[in-house]
C-alpha cells in the first residue's frame, strides 16, 4: 500500500506535494520522497515520515519548479530500508527524465525482471515498480505516451500510477481499478492522487475518479484521457473501506467513514452480545464500533487508548519488534472495562497479533466477558496487490477454524462481518455465489483477479 501524488503548474508544487502525501501517510510510513521538475528533476527521498524532513524549508527549496510528485511508501515489494527502493523512481530515457509513484503491486515483475536483466537492463533497485521504467525505455514506440502503455501492457497485477516528464505530467490505473486514483483541481492545477483526504489538504476539489484502465494526460494544452486498454469488469479493493482508506475519504463515490459504520451495525445485527460497553481498537476500529453501539443501543467508551506517536504495527518486519508495538500503541482505560462485559471491535484479524495483546489487557484490566466482533470477513487469504497480508501460514484465519481463533484469542465469543453483509455496508447488491464480483475480495474468498505468474514461479526456478 502506497500514497501518490501529483500537480501540475503550481508555484508551490512541492510544498503541496509534501502536504498532499502528509494527508496519505497512513498509506506508508516506511518511507517519502518527492520529485519536481523545472528545467530538471529533482528528487528528495528518505527512509521517514513526512514530516520529519518535507516539511524543511531547505528541502522543500531543493525540490524548484512548477510540477512535482511524491509518495509515501508501504514495502510490500523489496527491502524497506534500501533507499534506492524509495520512491519516487527516476531514470533517464532516451526522450528525456521519467519519474513514476506507485500505488500496488506488479504480480508478475519478478518475471520480467529476469527476463530483463538476461537482455541486460541494469536495476537500481529491488523495487516492482522499476520494470516499469525499464519496460518503458525498451518500447520501440516513439511518443512517451505509447511507451508507457506499451510497458503496461505487459505487466500484471495492480497498479495506481503518477508519472512526471519534461512536458507530461500522467495517471493511469490498472484495468481492473485495485487501487483508487482521482483528479483534482486547485484553482486550475490539476491533482492526481490516492484519496480525497490529500485534495482536501491543500483546498482542491475533487473533480472525478480516474476510471479503471483510464490514462489522463496531462499536458500545457490541458487534461486528456485514453482508455488505451482492453475493457475488463473492474475489482476495486473492498479492503480500502474496511481499512486502508482515511475515513474521512470518499472512495469510488462513496464515504468510506459511514461504510465503516455500516459494517459496524451489520456486526450488531448479526452477532449480538448481551454486554455493558463496547470498546472500538482505535483507530482501525472507530467507525465500526460507532456503528455496532448505535444499532447494539449500547454505551460507546473508549475503553483503550492509543498512542498516535508510533507508527501501524506492520511497519515492522520482525515478529518480535511488531509484539512490542502492539504494547506501544495501545493502552487499557481501566475505569471503562473493569468489571464490565465488553464488546470490543477491530476493523480485522490478520496474524492475530493484535487482538491477542489486546484482549489480554482487557482481562488484566478486569473485563469480566469479551465479545470480539470483526468488522470484515476473516482473512485467509494473502494479498498480492499492495494490501500487507502476509504469507498465508501467518494468517490465524488460514491456520484455524473460528472456534480455535476465539480460542487462542482468549475471548468469550468472535464474530466477523459476513461477505454479503461487507458488500451491503458497501451499497452493493450480493449476488451470492456465481455473483458478478465487482470487487477484489481476494483475501476473503481466495478468488484472484489476474494470475499470480510470480507466486507460481515461487516453486520453480526463474528460467535460466
Ligand atoms: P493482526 O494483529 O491481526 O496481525 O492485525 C490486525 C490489525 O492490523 C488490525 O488492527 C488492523 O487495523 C491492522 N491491519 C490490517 N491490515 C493491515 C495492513 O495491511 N497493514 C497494516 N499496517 N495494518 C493492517
Ligand atoms: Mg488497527
Amino acid at each position: 500500500m502506497c500514497g501518490i501524488f501529483g500537480i501540475w503548474e503550481h508555484p508551490d508544487a512541492a510544498a503541496l506535494t509534501s502536504l498532499g502525501i502528509h494527508a496519505l501517510q497512513h498509506r506508508g510510513q516506511a518511507a517519502a520522497g518527492i520529485a519536481s521538475f523545472d528545467d530538471a528533476f529533482h528528487l528528495e527521498r528518505h527512509a521517514s515520515l513526512v514530516g520529519d524532513n518535507f516539511t524543511k524549508p531547505e528541502v522543500i527549496a531543493r525540490l524548484s519548479g512548477r510540477r512535482a510528485v511524491g509518495h509515501v511508501r508501504y514495502p510490500t515489494h523489496g527491502s524497506a530500508a534500501l533507499e534506492r527502493n524509495i520512491q519516487p523512481l527516476f531514470a533517464e530515457l532516451s526522450g528525456g527524465g521519467f519519474v513514476v509513484v506507485h500505488n500496488g503491486n506488479l504480480t508478475n515483475a519478478a518475471l520480467l525482471r529476469n527476463k530483463l536483466q538476461k537482455e541486460g537492463s541494469i536495476f537500481q533497485s529491488d523495487s516492482d515498480t522499476e520494470v516499469i521504467l525499464h519496460l518503458t525505455a525498451l518500447s520501440q514506440q516513439e511518443k512517451l505516451v505509447d511507451r508507457l502503455v506499451d510497458a503496461l501492457g505487459q505487466v500484471e497485477g495492480a497498479y495506481a500510477l503518477v508519472c512526471l516528464s519534461t512536458k507530461k505530467m500522467i495517471g493511469c490505473r490498472d484495468p481492473l481499478g485495485v487501487r483508487p486514483l482521482l483528479l483534482g483541481d486547485l484553482d486550475g492545477s490539476p491533482i492526481i492522487t490516492a484519496e480525497t483526504c490529500a485534495l482536501d489538504i491543500v483546498g482542491a476539489k475533487f473533480v472525478r475518479d480516474i476510471a479503471p484502465g483510464e490514462m489522463v494526460v496531462v499536458t500545457e494544452a490541458g487534461v486528456e484521457s485514453i482508455f488505451p486498454f482492453p475493457k475488463v469488469r473492474s475489482r476495486f479493493c473492498i479492503f480500502e473501506y474496511v481499512y486502508f482508506a482515511r475515513p474521512d475519504s470518499v472512495v469510488e463515490g462513496r464515504g468510506v467513514y459511514e461504510i465503516r459504520k455500516r459494517i459496524g451495525r451489520e456486526l450488531a445485527m448479526r452477532h449480538p452480545a448481551i454486554a455493558d460497553v463496547v470498546v472500538p481498537v482505535p483507530d482501525s476500529g472507530v467507525p465500526a464500533a460507532i456503528g455496532y453501539a448505535e444499532a447494539a443501543k449500547l454505551p460507546y467508551e473508549l475503553g483503550i487508548i492509543r498512542n498516535h506517536y508510533v507508527g501501524r504495527t506492520f511497519i515492522e518486519p520482525e515478529q518480535s519488534i511488531r509484539d512490542m508495538g502492539v504494547k506501544l500503541k495501545h493502552n487499557v482505560n481501566r475505569s471503562v472495562v473493569a468489571g464490565k462485559r465488553v464488546v470490543l471491535v477491530d476493523d480485522s484479524i490478520v496474524r492475530g497479533t493484535t487482538s491477542l495483546k489486546i484482549v489480554k489487557m482487557l482481562r488484566e484490566a478486569g473485563a469480566s466477558e469479551v465479545h470480539f466482533r470483526v468488522a470484515s470477513p476473516a482473512i485467509s487469504n494473502s494479498c498480492f496487490y499492495g494490501v500487507d497480508t502476509p504469507e498465508q501460514e501467518k494468517l490465524m484465519a488460514a491456520q484455524m477454524p473460528e472456534h480455535k481463533m476465539a480460542e487462542r484469542i482468549g475471548v468469550d465469543s468472535l464474530g466477523f462481518v459476513s461477505l454479503d453483509g461487507l458488500y451491503r455496508a458497501v451499497g452493493e447488491p450480493w449476488r451470492g455465489s456465481g455473483r458478478k464480483v465487482q470487487f477484489c475480495d481476494a483475501c476473503f474468498t481466495g478468488e484472484y483477479p489476474t494470475p499470480l505468474t510470480d507466486r507460481s514461479l515461487l516453486s520453480k526456478e526463474l528460467p535460466a
